[in-house]
Order: structure tokens, then sequence, then C-alpha cells
């Protein structure tokens, strides 16, 4: 038997608000943390709060319609881009957080995938404060270097959308994330993020790799370990994303039998992300 208990338990704990923050969703972008492995990182916060308040500004003073706050993260595949945008708009305290991604949209026409980012948009309009993360801009067109080719449908639609006006008293923050930032710069796209184009860098030294390593949880390096990471990395090219980085170490955290460290170094060089 259903008793009215039951439904408010139920609605208090259970039904997700179709508006809103989707916290689990978002955990799933995030799920390595946000290591704070030097000054780019930092940067990058930075910037973020910055186009936040630019958009909270946007609503309050101006007299008629605002104008979304649109900031865009480019850098190579794996350097974190995607989870630095959640790590914004999460830091904005924005009520309406979506993320907008191909990765969702698969087997989408064209016209349907317009209609899906348009949706974002118009629900992010109805929020006080809103932001919208449209991630891998590149997937979101279809581009594709050969050719090159990439759908002008869903391009048009973009610029206008991320340039359209709001109505009173909204805030929009916008944030892309984009690794083919000059594919996109010739499209036009690059253009319409008005607040800035910040770069997502790789890891580039051996100090950004121990600070980084000292401040991964799961990283089961000993001191000594870590010593020696020092020492074989110092002087030496290197060039690695954040998520590969994480994936290397938690390789490394289940070699028992063999030198771990060798085994991390080894595996770093085998991607090209070390010099030999
Ligand atoms: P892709 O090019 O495939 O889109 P990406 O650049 O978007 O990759 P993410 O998917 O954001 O990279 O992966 C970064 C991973 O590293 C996430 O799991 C994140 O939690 C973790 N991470 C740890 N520290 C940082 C940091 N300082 N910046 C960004 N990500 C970090
Ligand atoms: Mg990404």
């Amino acid at each position: 038997l259903v008793q009215r208990g039951d439904f408010m338990h139920a609605l208090e704990h259970d039904v997700k608000p179709a508006f809103g923050t989707q916290e689990e969703e978002l955990d799933r972008y995030i799920t390595g943390g946000i290591i704070d492995w030097g000054e780019p990182v930092q940067h990058i916060v930075q910037n973020g709060s910055l186009a936040t308040r630019a958009a909270r500004a946007e609503a309050e003073q101006s007299l008629d319609s605002g104008r979304p706050v649109a900031l865009l993260l480019e850098g190579p595949p794996n350097s974190g881009k995607t989870a630095l945008a959640v790590h914004i708009a999460r830091q904005s305290g924005f009520s309406y957080v979506r993320l907008c991604t191909s990765k969702r949209m698969i087997g989408y026409s064209e016209v349907a995938k317009c209609q899906a980012i348009k949706q974002h948009f118009d629900d992010a309009h109805k929020a006080k404060q809103a932001v919208i993360i449209l991630d891998g801009l590149e997937g979101l067109i279809d581009y594709s270097p050969v050719g090159p080719r990439y759908s002008n449908y869903v391009l048009q639609a973009l610029r206008d959308l991320i340039t359209a006006p709001l109505p009173k008293n909204r805030s929009l923050l916008l944030l892309g994330t984009t690794s083919c930032r000059e594919a996109l710069l010739e499209l036009g796209l690059v253009q319409c993020f008005t607040a800035g184009k910040i770069h997502v860098s790789n890891l580039t030294n051996s100090d950004e790799l121990l600070e980084a390593l000292k401040k991964v949880d799961s990283a089961e390096f000993t001191k000594e370990e870590l010593d020696r990471i020092k020492k074989e990395t110092q002087n030496r090219h290197l060039n690695v994303g954040i998520k590969e980085l994480l994936d290397v170490v938690r390789m490394t955290n289940r070699v028992e039998e063999m030198d771990r460290v060798r085994y991390f170094l080894d595996r770093l060089i085998e991607d090209g992300r070390l010099q030999e």
C-alpha cells in the first residue's frame, strides 16, 4: 500500500528535478578531482571565477537584456578541459548547470542535434543563473580534419545561440571546450567566445609532474620512489596530459613484481610523453 508518507519521501529523496544541477551526471566528468599541479591550473580557475562574476554583473547592471559570458577552454586532448569546465561551473554556484556533448547525441541528425542544443539554451534562459558547458565543440559540429568536413547547419546554430541576447535579469555563463582551436578559428566559432580563450596545458616539467604525483590520492609512490622519478625526469622533455598521467598512475599501482618506477617511466616513454 502506498501512502502519502511514501509519496512525500519519494518527492524528497527520489524524484530528480528536471531543472537544476545534475550533480551525479557531472561527477562522472571529474572522477579524478582537480589536482593543483601548478600555476597553469590556478590561472584557469581564476579566469573561471572572473567570467562567473562577469555573468552575474550582466544581470545586475544592464537595464535591458544582457549577454551571455562565453569562455573557451582550448588545449590538447587529455589535458583536463572538460573537468576544468565542470569545476568552474560548480564553483559558480549557479543553480542550472548542463553539459552538452556529442557523446550523448550519437546517431542524431543535424536537425535533431540543433534541437537538442537549442533546448539547453531555452531552459537556461528560464533560469536566473545558468551555466552551459559546450563540451568538445568540434564534436558538436561533426568536424573532421579529413576533407575537412563539418556540419554548417549546427555551426550556424551554435554561433547564433552563443551570441543571442538574454531575457532581462538573467545570467548565462557559457564554457566551451575544444582541442581543435585552429579549425574552429577558421570557422569563426572561436570568435564567439568573447570573454576569453584560455589555454589548458599539459604538464611539461618534472616539478609539475612531482607536484601532481604528490597530490594524487591514489598514487602509492614512496618518498624514495618520488625522488627517483624526480631525478630521472629532470632535464628531459616531458609533455603529458593530466588524464593520461592519472591512467599511467592507476596502471602502475597494479604492478607488483616489477620495479614500479621503471614501469611508470617506460609507460610515459612508450606513449611519447617523456623523452628517452
Ligand atoms: P578530451 O581531450 O578527451 O576531451 P579532456 O581534456 O577533456 O579530455 P578530461 O576529460 O577533463 O580531459 O579529463 C581530466 C581528468 O583528470 C578528469 O578525470 C579530472 O578529474 C582529472 N584531473 C585531475 N586534476 C586535474 C586538473 N588540474 N585539471 C583537469 N583535470 C584534472
Ligand atoms: Mg573533454
